[in-house]
């Protein structure tokens, strides 16, 4: 062998060798290539498989999107909690998760928090709201609640007696209440609304044992409720407030009110005692009161009046009563009691005594009293008719029968002159006459010898 021969043969197995080598490199290089080429991530979520991504940037896609879905429902920036794991994934044969498959999956675990204002009360977070404006709105409102809107009325101040702060927060969505819905709790201890209808039959006992409740508690429930009365079909609220918040409202209130009217009386020396006339009538007047009404949760507590206007004064009423008084002892001389002259005198009268004497005279003279007393009897009595019998306090007693009318009542006092009766011709009688007896311890007197001359 040349050393030509020689050198030739070596130099072909050196390239051998090269080409050998470099089939076996881009071999691997395009394994490795096309075994990277095909690699994905597997997502996980809470340990569990929710999808597989060619890209990290597949899923951030899926998120951006359902985080954009969840700011459109709730018109502010909202952060997402989810914990996702990525792992790389090495084959030929994975199958890829479709956009669609991926928010399937992942929608249960897409949990995320919105900034919110949670509302404390005294320490206590009782509501929250979605924000700061919106807490500040349910505040005024509790306040505007038992504030009365009437031009009369003007609010003094509402002041809320607890403790109140706003706490910025990350929130469940879930847990954010509106602004209505706030108030009421605030105000009320709860949003829950329990309506009962009343039917026949039902008391608030009853409505209260059938609810659980005390009547107590009904009754507080309903303040609306002034009577044990119920009403078929009145609805009555079953849930007792039970306030996180206490206002108390001062307002100033102008109202009007009457004015009583008082009485003055006047005495008249020619009225008899019993006797009394209305001389002007009373009204009422008017008067404009400045109130200072103090309130909790609307119910008034304290009223104290700052100024009272006279609109309208009140009239007096004006009584006349008399002072002539009834003498309660006759003088025991007589006046004679009708004008008209003797029919028939004292004493015997055929089989008869005729124990008074008759004064003849026309339907309806005057009978007057004799002398002054009290009238003992006034009515009708036998063969005297109409009767009215006067005692004069002295023993005395004057008896005018057959009247056609009484002007007296049992127990009157009379004076001396004053009109008791009408002359008539009831009981026995033949025509209109007074029959007129005096007498003394009940015994019959003449009468021709007491009157005055
Ligand atoms: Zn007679």
């Amino acid at each position: 062998m040349s050393p030509e021969e020689y050198s030739s043969k070596n130099k072909k197995k050196t390239s051998i060798w090269i080409i050998g080598f470099v089939i076996i490199l881009i071999t691997a290089v395009s394994v490795t290539f096309f075994y990277n080429s095909t690699a994905a991530y597997a997502i996980k979520v809470e340990n569990k498989l929710v999808g597989i991504v060619k890209q990290k940037q597949d899923i951030e896609n899926v998120i951006n999107k359902l985080t954009a879905e969840a700011e459109n429902k709730y018109g502010r920036e909202v952060k997402p909690q989810l914990n996702l794991t990525y792992e790389k994934m090495k084959g030929f044969d994975v199958e890829i998760s479709t956009e669609q498959q991926l928010v399937e999956k992942l929608k249960p675990y897409f949990n995320y928090k919105v900034e919110a204002v949670n509302i404390i009360v005294d320490g206590k977070s009782i509501v929250t709201v979605k924000d700061k404006a919106s807490a500040q709105k349910v505040i005024e409102e509790v306040k505007e609640t038992f504030s009365e809107k009437n031009e009369n009325v003007k609010t003094e101040s509402v002041e809320i007696q607890e403790d109140i702060e706003f706490e910025p927060v990350f929130a469940d969505p879930e847990d954010i209440v509106q602004e209505e819905k706030a108030v009421n709790i605030l105000l009320r201890g709860t949003d829950e609304i329990k309506v009962h209808e009343v039917k026949k039959g039902e008391s608030l006992w009853l409505i209260a044992h059938n609810n659980r409740m005390t009547v107590k508690d009904l009754k507080k429930a309903n303040p609306q409720v002034q009577s044990e009365i119920l009403q078929i079909g009145q609805k009555l609220n079953l849930v007792v407030p039970k306030p996180y918040l206490n206002v108390l409202t001062v307002e100033e209130k102008t109202y009007n009110r009457a004015i009583p009217y008082t009485t003055k009386i006047e005495y008249d020396r020619n009225m008899w005692t019993w006797e009394q006339k209305v001389k002007q009538r009373g009204v009422y007047g008017t008067k404009e009161v400045t109130a200072k009404i103090y309130k909790e949760n609307g119910k008034e507590i304290k009223r104290e009046i700052i100024e009272e206007k006279v609109l309208k004064e009140p009239v007096e009423r004006i009584l006349i009563r008399g002072t002539k008084a009834a003498p309660s002892r006759g003088t025991g001389r007589f006046i004679w009691p009708a004008t008209g002259r003797i029919s028939s005198p004292f004493g015997p009268r055929g089989r008869e005594f005729h124990t008074g004497v008759d004064i003849a005279a026309p339907y309806n003279t005057p009978i007057k009293a004799a002398d002054s007393g009290t009238v003992t009897f006034a009515g009708w009595q036998g063969g005297y008719g109409r009767l009215v019998i006067v005692s004069h306090g002295n023993g005395f007693e004057t008896y005018y029968a057959h009247a056609n009318k009484i002007l007296v009542k049992v127990g009157e006092a009379v004076e001396k002159g004053e009109q008791i009766a009408l002359v008539g011709s009831s009981g026995r009688s033949t025509g209109p006459h007074l029959h007129f007896e005096i007498r003394k311890n009940g015994k019959p007197l003449n009468p021709l010898n007491y009157f005055e001359k």
